[in-house]
């Protein structure tokens, strides 16, 4: 089959891979008819990964047919259509049974490549190398997905495939930081990043009963599609002193909850090292009134100097963070996406053929042409 694979730094190709087959018996092999790119791969784009392999295939977000099932699976068919979620997890340990997929002890191929610098392992995911369990990814024509019953769902037919491939990853990552902010009815909810997973975060924070919910970005694009799409106030941080606009639109307190999702993009850029903008996540904590909750999001952001953890104490700040969605979210956003609470297809800005793959990341990365998101199809 053809697949879209890592190949060297900024180097892709449409690649002739092994066809995937079913390996354990709870696995299913799905015959992908869209894939997404997200934040998450560009750091392994940029070869900032170094357990990434040549011929990694990459994809963490993607939907497609249930063409090939194993015995030990109760909930899946062929035909269906299904959306998987990007995290790989079993189901049945600890973590999972407190709907902590994300953390799951048991999906991991190889738990003790990451344990140095993680500390523990978490879940695997797709698309992702080894430091991620190993799963080759959706940019492909087929995927094998492991413990199918507990990660691939059911897509509601009033659900169209551009709609509902959202909400493998980027959908729940919204949905779980504002759960993690704790959103209430009337609270003011300021959100760094205006992409994909910032732009559905202002939507969960809507629907959660957010009273404002404003987005800082200096994308003019992202910030006009968050306002149409969620309901977000626009906050260009090229034209606004943001601390005073937050507070001014706080009561003067400042945002009961602050999310972080610029993603993980070259250390010059939101690293806090360069001199022209400063670091997204210090300004999250510096802006959030005393008591609120900070949550931060993030792929491989390792270690963050001069973080300014004496705000943290002195204003009482709880600061929550997470890398990757949980599972038990998507059936729920699948069902808010078939009553139109929840729409996502905008988010495709770009949608190319698999082969064009390479030059659909160039546009994401380059945050080119107005691209959020590329859509790719096999
Ligand atoms: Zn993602
Ligand atoms: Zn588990």
């Amino acid at each position: 089959m053809r697949a879209l694979c890592w190949v060297a730094a900024d180097e892709l190709a449409v690649r002739e891979v092994p066809d995937p087959e079913l390996r354990n018996e709870r696995d299913v092999i799905v015959r992908v008819r869209r894939s997404a790119t997200c934040g998450g791969d560009l750091p392994l784009l940029a070869g900032r990964d170094p357990l990434l392999r040549t011929g990694d295939v990459l994809g963490a977000e993607f939907l497609g047919e249930v063409v090939e099932v194993g015995p030990g699976v109760r909930r899946h068919r062929t035909g269906d259509r299904v959306v998987v979620g990007t995290s790989v997890a079993c189901g049945g340990c600890w973590y999972c049974r407190q709907g902590l997929h994300s953390c799951c002890d048991n999906a991991h191929a190889d738990p003790a490549s990451v344990d140095p610098d993680w500390g523990r392992s978490d879940a695997g995911c797709f698309g992702r190398p080894r430091a991620a369990g190993g799963f080759a990814g959706g940019h492909a024509e087929y995927v094998r997905v492991p413990y199918a019953d507990v990660g691939a769902f059911r897509v509601p037919d009033a659900v169209d495939d551009d709609r509902a491939l959202f909400a493998a990853d980027a959908a729940p990552t919204g949905w779980l930081a504002a759960e993690l902010g704790a959103v209430r009815p009337g609270d003011v909810v300021a959100i760094w990043g205006a992409g994909a997973v910032g732009q559905l975060t202002a939507r969960a924070a809507v629907l959660r009963g957010a009273s404002r919910v404003l987005v800082v970005d200096r994308h003019e694009d992202r910030l006009r599609m968050a306002e149409r799409h969620s309901g977000a106030e626009p906050l260009d941080y090229r034209r606004t002193d943001v601390a005073a606009e937050l507070r001014d639109r706080s009561g003067g307190r400042g945002p009961d909850v602050c999310v972080v999702a610029v993603g993980a993009p070259p250390p010059d850029r939101f690293g806090g090292r360069s001199a022209d903008r400063p670091d997204a996540r210090r300004e999250a904590v510096h802006a959030c009134r005393k008591g609120g909750v900070v949550v931060v999001l993030g792929a491989a952001d390792g270690f963050v100097d001069a973080f300014p953890l004496g705000t943290v104490t002195d204003r009482r700040l709880t600061l929550r963070g997470a890398r990757r969605p949980d599972l038990r979210d998507v059936p729920m956003l699948l069902d808010r996406m078939a009553r139109d609470e929840l729409c996502t297809e905008h988010l495709a800005t770009h949608r190319l053929p698999l082969e064009h793959g390479p030059q659909g990341y160039e546009l994401f990365r380059d945050r080119a042409d107005g691209c959020v998101r590329a859509v790719f199809t096999p």
